[in-house]
């Protein structure tokens, strides 16, 4: 069974992209079989996965939106490019960014991604969807087509604060096209030398969204060398494997696969009452 998860924040630069290739390349090490799908028009995650032109890749995201769009049959394999860390990668172009209007006239125009995801499901046990920082239908697209949502943060008042809208179009999303979505954690991000002030956000965080709201205990702090990675287009572990933000994002994975191990038991049962 495949997990599913949508990592989201409209708020741009609190590493969603960071962790969608930490996480994936975490889990990859773990002889796990992880796609990550770019549904950003910045394509940051497939530079950060080594495309250093993705507008003059022949296929992408874009295209197996048009697919959908057209009915067509995907085949999940198509486009798709193998990064030399264990991550299979559907990247993503400039072309992307015209297709919120693109969609905003087509019937069932929230799921058009889940078809390629659906159909991605069987070859993969992770599929990772790095959103824009925006919650247009695009991202609506993501939290139809994922399991759940993983939410970076980073430790500041506002930023926690803004997670309420967030929460709001995840409840909608819930309430009217995917009553299956779960919130996989909010992860603290950039972490500094701070703790004490962390601490109190992640209260406000837990306090604000209820208990049933996961933090992660993973927490990633704040390095350079997460910074340096991204344009080397590896991942932390190919870039400093014993360093703090990879022990982190190890750690996030772990958390990550209990996760799964846990929701599919619940399935089994629930599937064994019925
Ligand atoms: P988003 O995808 O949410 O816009 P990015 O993953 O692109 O965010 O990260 C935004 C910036 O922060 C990038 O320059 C990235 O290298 C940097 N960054 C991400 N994680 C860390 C970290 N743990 N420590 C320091 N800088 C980080
Ligand atoms: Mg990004």
């Amino acid at each position: 069974m495949s997990q599913v998860i949508a990592i989201a924040n409209q708020k741009g630069g609190v590493a969603k992209t960071t962790t969608t290739v930490n996480l994936a390349a975490a889990l990859a090490r773990q002889s796990e079989k992880v796609l990550c799908i770019d549904l950003d028009p910045q394509a940051n995650l497939t530079m950060s996965l080594g495309c250093q032109t993705p507008d003059e890749l022949p296929y992408t995201i874009a295209d197996v939106i048009d697919k959908a769009i057209a009915e067509e049959t995907i085949d999940p394999s198509e486009g798709v490019i193998h990064h030399r860390e264990g991550i299979d990668l559907m990247p993503s172009s400039i072309q992307l960014s015209g297709y919120e209007t693109v969609l905003i006239n087509e019937y069932g125009r929230e799921n058009m991604l889940r078809q390629y995801v659906d159909a991605a499901r069987p070859y993969y046990d992770h599929i990772l969807i790095d959103c824009q920082p925006s919650l247009n239908i695009l991202t609506i697209n993501a939290l139809v087509a994922a399991d759940s949502v993983l939410i970076p943060t980073q430790p500041q008042f506002f930023s926690a604060k803004g997670l309420e809208l967030l929460f709001q179009t995840y409840s909608k999303v819930r309430r009217k096209m995917n009553p299956d979505l779960k919130v996989e954690g909010v992860l603290i991000t950039m972490m500094d030398k701070r703790p004490n002030f962390a601490r109190d956000v992640v209260e406000l965080i837990r306090s604000t969204y209820g208990g049933s709201v996961k933090v992660f205990d993973a927490e990633i702090p704040m390095s350079v060398r997460a910074i340096e990675c991204g344009a080397e287009g590896k991942s932390i572990f190919a870039h400093d494997p014993k360093g703090k933000v990879a022990e982190a994002y190890a750690n996030l994975a772990m958390e990550v696969m209990d996760n799964a191990e846990r929701q599919q038991r619940r399935t089994h049962q629930h599937q064994a009452v019925r």
